[in-house]
């Protein structure tokens, strides 16, 4: 996941930490209070303290298979027969690689809780996966985002299938693609495009990285865009006058840069990188930019758009010939786009992981960031991720790490929160 700029400063944060209270409806205390009380949901408390070594393993092996993004076929091919082995039905992967088994509920017309982990990871195919187990603490690119999270999901259904807890609605288990940067939410994009899956799903969960203390309910949307100006470029003296794409991109930049933004919700914008040209006496025949914006709202982020649009239209008119062989033309890619949506403050979603919190006595306070749960937030649906217990660090980068220390809090935690929402049968 790829948290918003917003996890710093909790003054701006929507329900500040400790004000679970008001959130918690007490027909949500009341269920998930009976669900922590049964004699099976003990037994799967239980499960995860004996379980923890090997839940450790778990983790370390899918860490050391690589899975770059669009590269993730190896981790589909492991995580297949593992969702066989927790006894799921309907095992099988789609077009993409995302990996589906489903917990059949017994009531048969209602629609699935979803569980989700990403499945990929930030690291280009050539990263050297080094894994390792040292003081207690697990290493390695990945391990906790997302392998944190896949080891949650594969607990949590085992851990049905080992207690045998009754659930009332199905719970769908996937393991999705193309989460992190380039990815581009694909995965989960896919997912939600299928009518089967669109209208089956009624909540996901999105299991991402390490932790117990957020609930992440609002989307950060981002849209990004490769902006390049051609012309015909030509020699710097013989040529002189010829419309020069630099100089135009510069004047583009120029415009946009002036766009005002607002700081509620915050929104931003950035240059990320100018190229162009080939040498000091030629004038370029292309330069191309890349330019990244960011909100929490869809209209900022359209307005940013438009700002871009127009900019483009009067740095091009400012610096084209009138010419057919002197025209500048200009191209505008959108090369990324997840979209921005928030969990409503009075969802059922919200409501049943805030009365866990409660129950766990665990506090979680409400953030902003960029995950897979954007995507159903942006179709109206409810949706939210959270962290799979434990703590890590170093996300994104080689010497990430996880500590397993407090997993089963985690666990306990999602558990609960699946159950509580699904329905259980009773014997
Ligand atoms: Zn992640």
């Amino acid at each position: 996941m790829a948290l918003g700029p917003q996890q710093r400063t909790p003054l701006e944060q929507a329900i500040p930490t400790g004000a679970a209270e008001p959130q918690t409806s007490r027909t949500a205390q009341k269920v998930v209070a009976h669900v922590a009380e049964l004699r099976r949901v003990h037994e799967a408390f239980a499960w995860f303290r004996v379980s923890a070594r090997e839940l450790e393993d778990i983790q370390l092996e899918v860490t050391a298979i690589p899975a770059p993004p669009w590269g993730e076929a190896a981790r589909s091919q492991w995580l297949k027969p593992r969702f066989e082995d927790a006894g799921l039905a309907d095992v099988h992967q789609d077009e993409l690689g995302n990996v589906f088994g489903i917990r059949p509920g017994t009531d048969l017309s209602a629609s699935y809780v979803a569980l989700s982990a990403h499945i990929d990871t930030v690291f280009p195919a050539e990263t050297p996966i080094n894994v390792s187990r040292n003081d207690g603490k697990l290493h390695g690119p990945g391990i906790s985002d997302n392998a944190s999270g896949i080891t949650a999901l594969l607990a949590i259904a085992n851990v049905l299938r080992q207690t045998n807890i009754g659930n009332s609605a199905p719970i769908l288990f996937i393991g999705n693609v193309g989460e992190e940067g380039e990815g581009n939410l694909r995965g989960m994009r896919h997912i939600f495009e299928q009518a089967k899956w669109f209208d089956s799903i009624r909540a996901l969960v999105a299991l991402d990285g390490a932790g117990t203390d957020t609930i992440i309910t609002e989307g950060l949307g981002s849209r990004r865009y490769e902006i390049t100006v051609r012309g015909t470029g030509g020699h710097s003296w013989s040529d002189f006058g010829v419309p020069n794409p630099i100089v135009a991109l510069a004047r583009i930049i120029d415009h946009f840069d002036r766009t005002t933004v607002p700081n509620t919700p915050k929104t931003t914008f950035n240059i990320g990188t100018v190229q162009g040209g080939t040498s000091v006496n030629s004038i370029p025949q292309v330069s191309t930019m890349r330019v990244d914006t960011r909100s929490a709202s869809l209209e900022q982020l359209d307005r940013l758009e438009r700002a871009l649009r127009d900019a483009v239209k009067e740095g091009i008119a400012e610096t084209s010939g009138r010419k057919k062989d002197n025209l500048l033309t200009s191209e505008i890619l959108v090369i990324g786009d997840r979209p921005a949506a928030d969990l409503a403050a009075d969802s059922h979603l919200l409501k049943v992981i805030r009365a866990v919190d409660v129950q766990l006595n665990n506090n979680a306070r409400i953030q902003r960031a960029s995950t897979d749960a954007n995507i159903p937030l942006s179709l109206g649906r409810e949706a939210i991720a959270i962290g799979a217990g434990g703590s890590g660090g170093g996300a994104h980068t080689v010497n990430e790490w996880y500590d397993p220390a407090g997993r089963d809090l985690g666990l306990k935690r999602i558990l609960l929160l699946t159950l509580a929402l699904s329905g259980v049968s009773e014997e």
